[in-house]
């Protein structure tokens, strides 16, 4: 048997070390992955996969991309949710003896990424972790490792952590060998892509910084997990890490996954895009940590009146103040992401460009203070007064480095003169050289009569006299023949050689002394970090303030009042969103009325009247009040709500289908067990992914829970017109309805909240706006019309024989008496089958298949199955029946 080479074996030792990461192993300018690493990047990456000699009877498949072009490559398979581990020579091949040693610096994860492609400058990147308790509580907490930010909690379930997770949108966690495997599976309903694991939580000195404000085992255990993860996978020291922050999700509003997506808070349902989204229409903000802290605020709404009017005074501040207003958002334009410069600084990653642009910034900051100096208001005078320009680190940066340092901090041209004695003299040394060599091509030229003499340079050969061949007769003896072109010849003296070696020792020095009082500088600046992580939240809070203020004075919101006794009056209201990207029409305004006799609205209405728009807007309203923000409407009195829900039913077209009946009701339960009187639900069309009777009943027994038991301000929207009713037994339930009128025979919808229930069902009128043939649309009024001669007779009395045989009034029977219609038989069952429940229908006209679904329900044990179990069973039935 033969074995492997001593580099594969020593490949395979450090792999072993990471089995769940692409090792990119590097071999001179190449970093390679072999086996089956190999073969996996070659398909990810598609690049070639070729083999190579390891010393076993088996080549070894092999692939590899040039470590100058390494980032981009990393950067895909990081998207993908892989993790690339980079191992590199750590000594100089030229010298190793044996196999060169490498090591692996910096496992890279779609957690840890700092820079790239998948990095948005107004996205954070959180990797997050979680440890249940024997308790039944589940630490949480999660960092950004460009920003540097770190949060912990405590929740008392896991499904207030999942929606955690997915309102942070985390693509990687950290967890224990034993966490829960069905937890784990579920993570990545809620975007988790990447599992990682870490046991060890015990608390070491270099997080002393990081946990310094947090207290409790439990929440520092979490967090020591999160830290070791990081330390153990980055291998460096990670200056810029700052204090976690503990926090409590009771402080802020909640708003669970489903009703943030229902909502459109951050990203469309349809696009999973911002652009579409509350978060893409405030979005006015001038910096990327603006950006990032908006996105924090709309996730997180508060539910201290005095914050929320903290924040509205000042934007009411800024709103009025246009001029200065219009001069902050110009500063704030050339305000870097100071955030991730420190995250840059601290790794080691800043170039002299990033001290040049955290520099640009810093000289900013007075002119933003002055700004918001000259504007009345002492909470914003408050908030100017905090901001620390750090004077010193501009100068310090400004009398360091050029104008014009390039990219690469390894190659000089970086420092300015006049910042260091030495490395000035290495410049005149420099500069004195090559006045010299100037002045020798002169003298040359004199000496030998030759005028068409250079001196010149390369690389390989150094400094050189060139003499053409036609004059090369008339050269000194002390020339010494270097290289011979095709019609010159190239010399050198020993004195140009002496100078040579002045010139370019002088310049290897200057070089390695540039890059050495770089490192220093960034040192110095990295000493400051947590000074300018201060002040880069200023900065993100003053960029968001000005921002709703641009957007409330733009779009003519107003300064929301809130009640203390759960009142809710609107006039005017509007869906921002909707009203933006309705081109050329207009919005309708919309008031809403809500007290404590008042406190559910069954909203009906035809189909596409503007039902679940106007829920909506009263859900953003309230949430945009709730995050600081004015609001659209021309007079807004609100109640603070602790929660709001949003259940939309299955079939509605805004969730594409997606969902079903299952989900409807999952949602519909998860609203239900934890809405309080303060809360905000809006059920639109719950119960529409039933059947009618079905979806009724239920629609009938929400309502009634609601009212009875919970008592939130519900806004319900059904096409059920015969729910309206309920308002005659509901004391705290009413109607209202959009209006939409007829005209020559069509509707038109006046988008118009009206007081009542709306008097008719519009859906053929829809219909006929839809241009379905006339034929069809006469036949359905016919249909309707004996359905309503049918519901009438209905609410007196009905024999059963009548009701079993599929009455005359009945659209089956209906259909069999039309000549066009299908005959007896399939088609007419079909309608009957749907239309009627199933115990009354006779037990000869079982189909197959609901023989089947007879016998499998017998088959099953109820006792032996879960809950959960029963109803997805329930749900399939009943779902092969409906096929
Ligand atoms: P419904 O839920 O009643 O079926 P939607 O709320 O989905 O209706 O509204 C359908 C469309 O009507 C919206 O996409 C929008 O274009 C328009 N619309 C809704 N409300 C208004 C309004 N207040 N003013 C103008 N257009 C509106
Ligand atoms: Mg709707």
């Amino acid at each position: 048997m033969k074995q492997y080479t001593p580099m594969i074996q020593q490949y395979l030792q450090i792999k072993a070390d990471y089995p769940d990461a692409f090792l990119f192993f590097r071999l001179g300018d190449f970093y390679e992955m072999f086996f089956d690493d190999a073969i996996k990047a070659s398909r990810e990456l598609e690049i070639t996969l070729t083999s190579r000699d390891g010393g076993a009877e088996e080549k070894v498949p092999m692939c590899g991309v040039p470590y100058h072009s390494a980032q981009t490559y990393i950067e895909r398979l990081i998207e993908k949710g892989y993790k690339v581990a980079i191992c590199e020579q750590m000594e100089d091949p030229k010298q190793a003896k044996g196999v060169v040693k490498r090591e692996v610096i910096q496992l890279i994860t779609p957690g840890t990424m700092i820079e790239g492609k998948g990095i948005r400058d107004k996205e954070n990147n959180f990797l997050a972790t979680m440890t249940p308790f024997p308790d039944g509580t589940i630490g949480f907490a999660y960092a950004d490792l460009s920003t540097g930010e770190s949060k912990v909690t405590l929740f008392d379930s896991a499904e207030d952590c999942f929606n955690e997770i997915s309102t942070i949108r985390a693509k990687e966690i950290v967890l224990s060998e034993d966490f829960p495997e069905d937890w784990e599976k579920r993570l990545k309903d809620f975007g988790v892509q990447t599992i990682s694991r870490e046991e060890d939580t015990s608390p070491s000195p270099s997080f002393e910084k990081i946990l310094r404000p947090v207290s409790g085992e439990k929440l520092q255990r979490t967090l020591c997990r999160l830290l070791h993860y990081i330390f153990r996978t980055q291998k460096r020291n990670l200056e810029h890490l700052q204090p976690a922050e503990f926090y409590q999700i009771r402080q802020y509003m909640k708003i669970d996954h489903f009703s943030k997506r229902n909502l459109e808070l951050t990203e469309t349902v349809r696009t999973k895009d911002k652009k579409g989204s509350l978060l893409w229409f405030l979005d006015e903000t001038m910096t990327a940590m603006g950006g990032r802290l908006l996105k924090q605020w709309i996730d997180r709404p508060l539910l201290s009146k005095k914050e929320i009017e903290r924040r509205h005074q000042m934007v009411g501040a800024l709103k009025d103040a246009y001029l200065e207003r219009e001069e902050l958002r110009e500063s704030l334009k050339k305000v870097y992401d100071i955030e991730r410069l420190s995250g840059k600084i601290s790794f080691g990653n800043a170039n002299a460009r990033d001290l040049l642009q955290l520099k640009q910034t810093l000289r900013e900051i007075p002119a933003i203070k002055e700004i918001l100096l000259r504007i009345p208001d002492e909470a914003v005078h408050g908030l100017a007064e905090t901001l620390d320009s750090c004077p010193e680190i501009a100068e310090l940066i400004e009398k360091a480095i050029r104008d014009d340092p390039p990219l690469s901090v390894k190659e000089g041209n970086i420092i300015r003169d006049g910042y260091n004695e030495t490395l000035d003299k290495y410049r005149s040394a420099m500069r004195d050289g090559k006045t010299w060599i100037a002045r020798l091509e002169k003298e040359e030229r004199e000496k030998t009569g030759i005028k068409s003499l250079k001196v010149g340079y390369n690389r390989v050969f150094g400094y050189y006299i060139e003499v053409t061949k036609a004059n090369l007769h008339l050269i000194d003896d002390r020339y010494i023949r270097k290289q011979t072109l095709a019609n010159a010849e190239r010399f050198i003296t020993p004195e140009l050689k002496e100078m040579e070696s002045l010139i370019l020792e002088a310049e290897e020095k200057s070089v390695e002394l540039e890059y050495e009082l770089f490192i220093g500088i960034r040192d110095r600046v990295k000493k400051e970090i947590p000074r300018l992580q201060k002040l880069a939240k200023r900065i993100s809070e003053i960029d968001c303030l000005q921002c709703f203020a641009s957007v409330s004075d733009k779009n003519r919101f107003v300064r929301p009042i809130f009640s203390d006794d759960r009142r809710l009056e609107i006039k005017e209201g509007r869906h921002p969103v909707v009203e933006k990207v309705m081109e050329r029409a207009t919005y309708v305004p919309n008031d809403c009325y809500m007290d404590e006799n008042r406190e559910i609205l069954l909203i009906t209405g035809p189909n596409m009247s503007g039902k679940s728009t106007y829920m909506r807007q009263i859900a953003l309203t309230a949430i945009m009040a709730q995050i600081g923000c004015f609001v659209p409407a021309s007079r807004a009195v609100l109640p603070i709500f602790d929660q709001v829900f949003t259940r939309i039913g299955a079939s509605d077209d805004l969730v594409h289908g997606q969902s079903t009946f299952m989900v409807e009701m999952l949602e519909a339960q998860y609203a239900i067990a934890h809405a309080t009187k303060d809360s905000l639900i809006l059920f639109d069309e719950i119960g529409r992914g039933t059947s009618t009777y079905d979806g009724m009943a239920l629609a009938q027994a929400i309502i009634e829970y609601v009212h009875h038991k919970i008592g939130a301000k519900t806004l319900f929207s059904t096409h059920y017109h015969e729910l309206t009713v309920l308002e005659e037994r509901l004391p705290k339930l009413k109607n209202v309805h959009v209006a939409a009128v007829e005209q020559n025979g069509s509707v038109v919808f006046l988008h118009k909240i009206r007081e009542g229930a709306s008097d008719e069902s519009y859906g053929i009128h829809v219909a006929k706006l839809a241009k379905l043939p006339d034929e069809l649309i006469e036949r359905a009024e016919e249909i309707l019309r004996s359905l309503e001669g049918k519901e009438e007779r209905t609410e007196g009395e009905e024999t059963g024989a009548e009701k079993r045989k599929g009455g005359p009034a009945s659209p089956a029977a209906a259909y069999a008496h039309d000549p066009g219609g299908p005959e007896d038989g399939e088609g007419a069952d079909g309608f009957q089958l749907s239309f009627f429940g199933e115990e009354e229908m006779p037990k000869n006209s079982l189909t197959l298949k609901e023989k089947k679904v007879l016998q499998q329900l017998r088959s099953l044990n109820v006792l032996e199955m879960t809950p959960m179990d029963a109803m997805n069973a329930l749900y399939e039935l009943q779902k092969r029946l409906k096929k």
